[in-house]
Parts: C-alpha cells; sequence; structure tokens
C-alpha cells in the first residue's frame, strides 16, 4: 500500500465511522499499517468531516517519529504497541462508540453472547484497567487485554478494534457494538446466556479458516 492510498483509506474509515453513530466530534482515532515501520494515522483533535487524505500522518511506529507539521493522533502509542507485537493486525480504530462505552463504565468483561462476536473478535471482550488517556500505562493495558482478541474495552474510556484489514476492523467495530447493546439488553431480559467456550473457539477458527476467505 502507498502512503497515499493509506491516508486515503484512514480519512474514508473516520467518516464511515462518523456516518454509522461509532464515533463523535474529534474522539476516537484510525490507523492502518503501510509496512513493516510506517503506519498512516489520523491527526490529533481535528473533527472527522472536516478531515482530508492531507490532515493524515504517516508515523513510524518503530520510533514514534512522524513526517510533517501535523500531531497524530495522543492514542499513537496504543497504534504502535499494536502494529509491533501483533503481526495480524493492520488496522487499528478506537472509538468511545456508546453501547461500549456502557461496559466500559460497568468494568464489566463482556462473555461472547452472540456467533458473530464469537467469530470477529474472540471468546470475551477484556476490560483494559484504567489509565489515563496518551499515557505508557494504557499501551501496556490495552496490550494485556488485546491478547488472542480483536477487541477490548478500555475501562471508562472506550474501545479498541483491529483486524487484519481495515474494512473487518470497521466489522469489529460494528459487530462490538451490537454485541454489548444486545447483552445490556439481555441481561435486562433475566441475564446473557453466553456461548460455552468451546462453541466460541469453534466459531472463531469456523471464521478464520473457512468464512472470512468466502470474500
Ligand atoms: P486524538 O484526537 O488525539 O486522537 O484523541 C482522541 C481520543 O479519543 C483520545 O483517547
Ligand atoms: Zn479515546
Amino acid at each position: 500500500m502507498t502512503k497515499d492510498e493509506a491516508r486515503k483509506q484512514v480519512c474514508d474509515a473516520g467518516m464511515k465511522l462518523l456516518n454509522e453513530g461509532l464515533v463523535a466530534r474529534t474522539w476516537g482515532n484510525v490507523s492502518v499499517r503501510i509496512d513493516d515501520r510506517l503506519c498512516a494515522i489520523t491527526p490529533s483533535g481535528k473533527a472527522y468531516e472536516e478531515m482530508t487524505p492531507e490532515d493524515i500522518v504517516i508515523m513510524n511506529y518503530l520510533t514514534g517519529e512522524h513526517e510533517g507539521d501535523v500531531k497524530p493522533s495522543s492514542e499513537k502509542g496504543v497504534h504502535a504497541g499494536l502494529y509491533k507485537t501483533r503481526k495480524d493486525i493492520n488496522a487499528i480504530i478506537h472509538t468511545h462508540q456508546v453501547n461500549a462505552s456502557t461496559i466500559a463504565a460497568a468494568h464489566r468483561v463482556m462473555p461472547a453472547v452472540l456467533d458473530d462476536m464469537a467469530q470477529l473478535i474472540g471468546p470475551d471482550v477484556r476490560i483494559a484497567k484504567y489509565a489515563l488517556p496518551s499515557t505508557g500505562k494504557l499501551v501496556r493495558e490495552t496490550l494485556k487485554a488485546m491478547k488472542g482478541r480483536n477487541a477490548c474495552i478500555l475501562a471508562n474510556h472506550g474501545a479498541v478494534c483491529a483486524a487484519p484489514t481495515m474494512d473487518d476492523c470497521f466489522a469489529v467495530a460494528q459487530v462490538l457494538e451490537k454485541s454489548c447493546k444486545v447483552f445490556i439488553e439481555a441481561e435486562f431480559l433475566g441475564g446473557a446466556k453466553e456461548l460455552s467456550k468451546f462453541d466460541a473457539v469453534l466459531m472463531r477458527q469456523f471464521y478464520l479458516r473457512k468464512y472470512a476467505k468466502r470474500k
């Protein structure tokens, strides 16, 4: 992928997230891996509707250095940490999406309550312990909570979603939001019934080995 293709992909993803109501104003951030040292990441504090591909920052995720004068997202450490430690991840979306934020406020680990959640995200969604935004502690807690998963909830903050492609990452954010909503509502209907760990792992394997290859 060229730098320009990456800039456009990140910018388009931001608009799509805004239109889906998964981000609002300047909160959240998006990035895509370009190669074994560079990624393209949203700028810090800029509204999605005003963002153009030229605003997207090219950053070296190994050193933290970036091209140009525009400041990269303040959560660049979380994005860099995931690219450095997870070879399977090429796109990352951080949101303050509403239903995931309810789970973030309650600190509830969300079990796999739906098949699509188990397929795209994993057997549960962990809570990364609270840490102030853009700190090293937030990076460490996020990496821990993401282990073997494609999403986690940041306590009292929001969500982090990741996937091999931007399209898949968007799907992770959508399925996460739906799962959180369903989980919360099922709790009011007498309690959510989770998939067994065995079935959840089976669904994830089915997705990786078969379903994802049908595209
Ligand atoms: P940035 O605008 O710096 O990406 O920060 C938004 C955010 O969600 C911080 O957690
Ligand atoms: Zn945030």
